[in-house]
């Protein structure tokens, strides 16, 4: 699976608390709390959670809850799993009953917004739903060319911009409104992605939200930004300013496959409160999965 082999850095580097563990006795616990709290601190959890989840384990050491470092890791991989829980296991996409249902994916250029687009309308391409692509990054131009690649290859329609410089709001609307006259299921758009510090680039992903959702009431349905895995913490700024502009319903971690650690996939989701909807875990049409908390738990603890 390629999200264990990706997570093989981050599986490495928590490990070093094995051993420590196999031989674990009540004394050893600073020792063995320092190690892993540093292991968790280079793998991305960031200095909060990482306090957080050796804390707890301290306290429930002490307490005479953990007797046994098969306890210790267990207990490891369920605070893990429950920083993740928290939010609910909402990492479905919600479709209200209106059809066409409009997803927007947004995000800052070069993260994998368009390729994730292109793997996320082959999968509900093969679930049997009928697709629409809105080529919405009308800033750039080899953008539009790209997404046009991507319906070819996944057999699915798309509406691109007649027009040089044509704004990317009335690119989606236009879209959404074909979406509904052909029946299609689901309008996936595509958006800009220049420097999210672009206070136009924040007005334009609001224009394209309101004209969305003045061609169909509710839409878009999902607004889901797609962060690039490897920058690790660095995403998280980032990843707020979208949501605190558009609203953001998921995430999509892509370059999972990578060297991205582990750590920063449960840091965004614990900050931001939004669920991580799917992971990329290569370049390939089938290579978008979505997210399985366990599965996740599992590739980065061996
Ligand atoms: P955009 O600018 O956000 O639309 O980003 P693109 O979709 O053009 O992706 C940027 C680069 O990242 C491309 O070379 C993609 O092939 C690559 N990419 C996207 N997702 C993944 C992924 O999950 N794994 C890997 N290894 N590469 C990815």
């Amino acid at each position: 699976d390629k999200i264990f082999s990706g997570f093989s850095k981050t599986r490495s580097n928590l490990a070093v608390i094995d051993e420590l563990l196999l031989y674990w006795n009540l004394s050893d616990t600073d020792k063995v709390l320092d190690e892993l709290e540093e292991a968790l601190l280079v793998s991305d959890f960031g200095p909060r959670i990482t306090i957080k989840i050796v804390e707890s384990l301290r306290e429930d050491i002490l307490a005479g809850k953990l007797k046994s470092g098969s306890d210790i890791k267990a207990a490891l991989k369920k605070s893990v799993l429950d920083l993740l829980s928290k939010i609910g296991n909402k990492t479905e996409l919600q479709f209200g009953y209106r059809k066409p249902a409009v997803v927007m994916i947004v995000g800052v250029n070069g993260g994998g917004k368009t390729t994730s687009l292109g793997k996320l309308a082959y999968r509900l391409k093969n679930e049997g739903a009928k697709i629409l692509m809105a080529a919405g990054d009308t800033f750039r131009a080899a953008a539009s060319d790209q997404l046009e690649i991507w319906a070819e290859r996944t057999g699915c329609e798309i509406v691109v911009a007649e027009r040089e410089k044509a704004k990317a709001s009335s690119v989606l609307s236009q879209a959404v409104k074909r979406g509904k006259e052909q029946a299609f299921d689901i309008v996936l758009c595509d958006t800009s992605g220049r420097l999210h510090t672009n206070y136009s680039l924040m007005e334009e992903l609001i224009a394209c939200k309101k004209a969305v959702g003045k061609a169909v009431p509710g839409a878009p349905n999902e607004i889901l930004l797609v962060l690039d895995g490897t920058t690790g913490l660095n995403m998280l700024p980032q990843a707020r300013e979208f949501n605190e502009v558009v609203g953001i319903t998921g995430l999509i971690l892509t370059k999972l496959d990578g060297s991205a650690r582990g750590g920063c996939v449960v840091s965004v989701v614990d900050e931001l409160g939004i669920p991580v909807k799917f992971i990329g875990v290569g370049e390939g049409l089938q290579d978008l999965q979505p997210f399985d908390a366990e599965a996740f738990v599992n590739a980065i603890f061996s």
